[in-house]
């Protein structure tokens, strides 16, 4: 199976496994674990932060960002993107509980968010704007990254009005490779930042969050209040190393794959898609062949071998991976065009006759 659902389901490799096998561990409740010392120094570093913090997952990462950068709750205000994984996939509710108010605002094509919108919501009084929150590169718009210039442009509007910037940079190395920079540029002018280890750099679990050191320590009381404190995490911290050491420079060739696979979507018949938006791992279709709809459509691509998600909306998302290699790319490409070409399968109970 050819698996383009998401590059979440790639496998920790060979050295990954090592890695955990061989790792000293201690209580990192206690602070005592030196390998999640280790890939928090080594990400505070990578990044430029003063400091970084070990957590379970994206959606944690950036619930503790929200809550640590709005501490007393007290209705302060979180600017969002409309499309925005933190606004669309994670629980709103939860940061109401703490009092703060989501203010959502139009995302762009490009993934951006209105420069004018954000200073018009920052100039208001009440509700407080605390936080703005971006995304890099942004997911539900097919993967296009944020340019380094509108980065420091948001991150000065917001410091203007004395708010903050988070990223979620879920695929953050991902928008490094595609902008040919190092993360740490990226990311120079946001206060905190939360990017996955379990994506494209293949980890099996984890996200890291960056910023400053006393924001950092609070985002460890906030972790703890959440239930993201884990014990001997240095199991999960071993294959964070070599996600970084070892994945991180490797991503171009997901992003030539992807490349490949939209050009060669967007010459079959019955298949629509904007190459512009093709800017990392991430190519995002629609079926315009009226023999489909998008689940009809994946149903059949699976049954040729190749796994694609559902985008939302009438779409369909293939994300590559390092476990989908040229000739994988190439032996989807030919499963595409022969679902075009033999129409929707059969239905169910048609088919079990002929087996
Ligand atoms: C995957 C993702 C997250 C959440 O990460 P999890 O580790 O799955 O909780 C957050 N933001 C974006 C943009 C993502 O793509």
């Amino acid at each position: 199976m050819i698996e383009l659902r998401s590059d979440t389901f790639t496998l920790p490799t060979r050295e990954m496994l090592e890695a955990i096998a061989a790792a000293p561990l201690g209580d990192e409740c206690y602070r005592e674990d030196p390998t999640v010392r280790r890939l928090e120094e080594l990400v505070a570093a990578r990044l430029g932060k003063a400091a970084a913090c070990l957590m379970p997952s994206g959606t944690m990462a950036n619930l503790s960002a929200l809550l640590s950068h709005c501490p007393d709750g007290g209705g302060c205000a979180v600017l969002v993107g409309d499309q925005s994984d933190i606004w669309e996939y994670e629980d709103r509710a939860v940061p109401t509980w703490a009092g703060i108010r989501y203010r959502p605002l139009e995302t762009r094509r490009d993934g951006t968010l209105s420069l004018d919108e954000i200073a018009a919501h920052c100039a208001a009084a009440d509700p407080r704007v605390a936080l703005v929150c971006l995304e890099n590169p942004h997911n539900l718009r097919g993967g296009v990254v944020l340019g380094l210039d509108y980065l420091e442009r948001a991150a000065a509007l917001a410091h203007a009005h004395g708010a903050r910037l988070h990223l979620d940079g879920a695929r953050l190395f991902n928008a490094a490779t595609r902008l040919g920079v190092e993360p740490a540029r990226v990311v120079r002018a946001v206060d905190s930042v939360q990017f996955c280890l379990s994506k494209g750099l293949a980890a099996p679990i984890g996200s890291m969050l960056a910023g400053s050191a006393e924001f950092i320590e609070r985002v460890r009381q906030t972790r703890k209040r959440l239930g993201g404190d884990m014990h001997q995490a240095g199991v999960v911290a071993a294959a964070g190393i070599v996600a970084l050491e070892r994945m991180a420079g490797r991503l171009e060739e997901d992003h030539r794959h992807a490349r490949r696979l939209a050009e060669g979507l967007a010459t079959l018949p019955g298949l629509e898609l904007d190459l512009d938006t093709v800017q990392t791992n991430t190519v995002v279709f629609r079926v315009a062949d009226p023999r489909f709809d998008w689940r009809s459509f994946a149903d059949a691509l699976s049954e040729h071998g190749v796994r694609v998600s559902d985008f939302r909306f009438g779409r369909l998302r293939a994300v590559l991976h390092y476990g989908v290699g040229a000739q994988d790319v190439a032996r989807a490409l030919g499963a595409f065009a022969r679902v075009l070409e033999s129409g929707p399968r059969v239905p169910r109970s048609e088919s079990a006759q002929t087996v």
